[in-house]
């Protein structure tokens, strides 16, 4: 290029749904420049704990107290441990403003959040997508599962997930690699609830690892996941999809590539006379110089939140409330996972059996809650995780060789059952963020975070410890220990919304490309623009509506439409 700050495409971000973006753009042969506010985190080399021993770790991979203290949101996250702190954004680091109280969980790096997430991948389904229309709520998908189907399969080709085929409508089957095996007693609960309840569900959870790498796994430098469970220290085989070992390295091989990293995106710029966004401009993290980067098209990909704190942070005389923000919807409407509830219990029986070894996921119950009809008195539901383990003690008392006697001696105790809840929220106005009037030191406003849960929340979080708690009786197990941790929104991980899809320009800032109603070079395909949030863990669909727009933009941009 002449000029060389610009390319023919700009994406923000380097997680999960920029990733996509960036390497559908390089495989075309596009220049696509990727802009990413943290630190540089490269493959293989940039993970520092990856193949440390536990005795390694200066505090047994426990976080300092010290640390905890000043960062009460991000140690609340049951990942942030010793050895994958260094990828979390600490509170102190990045202040917000909780209006109401928010655990607002980042990771900004090379890979965002990618590096460091829990990996369960299951489609949403033609319910899902529904969901609005049929139950009043937010508005109209302005795309239904059909236009999504082929994308899921291309991205779960290329990412390499594990599943079985289970034929079922509320969770749609993909292109899986091998499951691994689920526990006996979580293969007991699958039969037990197939024969007790005709619409309710016990499937092995399908996550993004390499069970039995493909011909297109290896050409990304990637091999068989070895169960090693530290994923998020970041994984030298690659058996774990992220930005950092699949998407971006791919990117990079077709030399279209450019990445800059430590380049804190301060907003879009709009040029009025063109009636278009023309680029973005950009403040150095470590000089706070000040960059402007210009190209055709805009892909944003920060993750929800901060992809609305951009947009609301893009003002010009067009625009004076945020780029695309005609409706004054921007940074409204966001909703989240309700993940408060859980249930724990006892299986007294399989005791003649044990498990061993490790493994990435465990079983997964679809949403049964109101999918064919409205049958109780909250809209939409729940799913649930499930999973069955033996517990065991050992006898640490001791010294020297007793100690060493004592500790190769197991003893099991029963099995023990635990599930959790993934309750789909509702869409709100009232559910916003939105910029305060303090600034960070990057001159960029702090982001103002409203939401909470509502009445519809508390009925189905009551509703799913019932319906547990029945079905767990009623498969024989004991000391059933109900809780409602009461958790702050936030821990679910599963922010979307503020800058949602929509048909009307009047209720919606997106259309079905993922283009601003107002503003069509500029693409939102991250959580922001989810018009609702189904029950299912999000990150799949981000992939794929990411893979869907970015070939969108591609042809849009051969017919001079963009
Ligand atoms: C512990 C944990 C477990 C999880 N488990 C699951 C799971 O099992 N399944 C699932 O679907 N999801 C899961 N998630 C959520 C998942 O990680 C996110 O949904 C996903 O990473 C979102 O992708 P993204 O591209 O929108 O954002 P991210 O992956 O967060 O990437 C956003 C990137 O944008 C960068 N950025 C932000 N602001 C700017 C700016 N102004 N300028 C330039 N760059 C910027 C950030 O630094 C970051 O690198 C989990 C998350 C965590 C932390």
């Amino acid at each position: 290029m002449g000029d060389t700050n610009t390319y023919d495409v700009i994406v923000v971000g380097s997680g999960i749904s920029g990733g996509w973006a960036a390497k559908e753009f390089c495989d075309k042969g596009l220049k696509t420049l990727v802009l990413e506010r943290g630190k540089d985190v490269q493959h293989l080399k940039d993970y520092p704990t990856t193949n440390m021993m536990p005795w390694e770790f200066e505090h047994r991979g426990d976080v300092p107290q010290a640390i905890k203290e000043a960062n009460p949101v991000v140690s609340r996250c049951y990942a942030f441990k010793e050895d994958a702190m260094h990828f979390f954004v600490k509170d102190t680091d990045h202040p917000y403003v909780q209006e109401k109280p928010f655990d607002w969980i980042r990771g900004y790096q090379t890979g965002g959040k990618s590096l460091l997430w829990a990996r369960q991948t299951q489609r949403w389904s033609a319910y899902d997508f529904e969901g609005p229309a049929r139950d009043g709520f937010a508005v109209d998908w302005p795309i239904r599962y059909k236009d999504l189907e082929p994308w899921y399969s291309y991205v779960e080709t290329f990412a390499g997930i594990s599943g079985n085929k289970d034929g079922l409508d509320i969770l749609p089957d993909g292109e899986f690699l091998p499951p691994l095996a689920l526990t006996c007693v979580e293969d007991y609960f699958r039969d037990f609830v197939k024969k007790s309840y005709s619409d309710r569900h016990v499937i092995y959870g399908r996550c993004a690892h390499l069970t039995e790498p493909k011909q297109i796994h290896l050409d990304q430098g990637r091999a068989q996941c070895q169960k090693r469970n530290l994923c998020q220290r970041g994984c030298p085989f690659g058996g774990y999809f992220s930005s950092n070992s699949s998407t971006l390295p791919w990117a990079a091989k077709t030399g279209n590539l450019t990445m800059k990293t430590n380049a804190v995106v301060h907003s879009v710029i709009y040029d009025d006379k063109k009636g278009k966004a023309t680029g973005v401009r950009v403040i150095d993290a470590l000089t706070k110089k000040v960059t402007e980067y210009f190209a055709r098209i805009i892909f944003v990909n920060a993750a929800a939140l901060n992809t609305n704190l951009i947009l609301l942070n893009s003002t010009s005389s067009r625009f004076p409330n945020g780029l695309g923000n005609d409706n004054g919807l921007l940074g409204k409407y966001v909703a989240f996972h309700n993940y408060r509830a859980r249930i724990n219990a006892v299986h007294e029986g399989h005791l003649d059996k044990t498990t061993d070894g490790r493994r990435h996921t465990s079983a997964y119950i679809p949403r049964f809650r109101n999918v064919k009809k409205q049958e109780t008195d909250f809209l939409r539901g729940y799913a649930a995780g499930f999973s069955a383990e033996r517990s065991s003690k050992r006898d640490t008392s001791g010294f020297g060789l007793d100690l060493k006697a004592n500790l190769d001696k197991k003893e099991w105790g029963p099995w023990r059952v635990g599930s959790h809840m993934m309750g789909e929220t509702i869409p709100k106005e009232s559910n916003y963020v939105r910029l305060a009037d303090q600034k960070d030191e990057w001159d960029m406003p702090l982001l103002s975070i409203n939401i909470d849960y509502d009445d519809n929340d508390e009925k189905m979080v009551k509703d799913y410890l019932d319906q547990l708690t029945e079905m767990f009786t009623k498969a024989g197990f004991t000391n059933i220990e109900a809780a409602d941790s009461k958790q702050a929104p936030g821990l679910d991980i599963h922010e979307m919304g503020g800058v949602r899809m929509g048909h009307d320009p009047k209720t919606s800032l997106l259309n079905k490309w993922n283009q601003l109603h107002a503003c069509p070079n500029v693409f939102v395909t991250d959580g922001a623009c989810m018009t609702s949030t189904s029950t299912q863990n999000p990150s799949l669909t981000y992939m794929a509506l990411a893979a869907r727009a970015a070939d969108y933009a591609m042809q849009e941009m051969k017919k001079q439409q963009l």
